[in-house]
């Protein structure tokens, strides 16, 4: 195996072994429960996993999905988790090898993999998973390489497009369009991508966003009064502007200045 094959495979792995512990932050940050104590246990019958049935991926296949004490099926959720962060740990170490910006990207995949899926289930972002998002984006600005300038900027911007959009849709619909917890986290992307990238991700969320709900609306899967949470789409534009840059962020807002 080449060096470079050896370190893809290490990546990945080490994804997996992350994606494990954003499943149990995924599942305890909503009910605000420690995220070292107790140990996994098996949420039907409380009965504590055994280490090697908690190995990512190969313990739920070599369990075929099912609890060994209960055999009540366990979520197809959490393999799904571990290998998205698994996948998305890869892809960034094949876009951008072992440097500054890989470092970036992990941090910043691995909290929106939390978030985004704890806003999936619970329609609300918690502030203790913004905040240090928003801290480590400024932080890692400050590292060789970085532009705490724009970082900063990236924040206000991110931060400050959704507070407006939410303050227009209070005043003329009287209804709250965006969560604090949006705001919030649409500061700490900003903090990652500067300015221009917290603009077209903005751009980028609302359109998936508004695709995706007409296409569920019209499948009848959702209704026009259901809360969709925007956490998500948020999240997916976020790592899509990460991966591609400037290429993508052009092809969205190609009136952005160029420098
Ligand atoms: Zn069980």
């Amino acid at each position: 195996m080449t060096e470079h094959a050896l370190q893809s495979v290490m990546i990945f792995l080490t994804g997996l072994i992350f994606g494990s512990f954003f499943n149990v932050c995924i599942f305890r940050i909503p009910s605000k429960r420690s995220l070292m104590f107790p140990n996994s246990f098996c949420p039907e019958c409380k009965k504590p996993i055994k280490w090697y049935d908690n190995i990512p991926l190969l313990g739920y296949v070599l369990l075929a999905g099912k609890c060994r004490s209960c055999g009540k099926p366990i979520s197809v959720r959490y393999p799904l988790v571990e290998a998205l962060t698994g996948i998305l740990f890869l892809l960034l170490f094949l876009q951008f090898g072992v440097s500054y910006i890989f470092l970036r990207g992990v941090v910043l995949a691995g909290f929106l993999v939390v978030i985004g899926f704890i806003d999936f289930d619970t329609q609300y972002i918690y502030e203790v998973t913004t905040i240090p998002l928003v801290l480590a984006g400024l932080f890692l600005s400050l590292l060789p390489g970085g532009n705490p300038w724009d970082s900063l900027l990236g924040t206000i911007t991110g931060a400050g497009i959704l507070y407006v959009i939410g303050m227009i849709s209070i005043i003329l619909f009287k209804k709250e369009g965006m969560g604090g917890g949006d705001v919030y986290l649409a500061g700490a992307i900003g903090a990652f991508l500067g300015w221009k990238g917290a603009v077209s991700m903005l751009f980028l969320s609302f359109i998936i966003g508004a695709v995706v709900s007409i296409v569920l609306i019209g499948l009848k899967i959702l209704d026009r009064k259901s809360m969709i949470p925007f956490g998500p789409y948020i999240a997916a534009s976020a790592l899509a502007v990460f991966f591609f840059g400037d290429k993508l962020i052009y092809l969205v807002m190609p009136l952005l200045p160029r420098n």
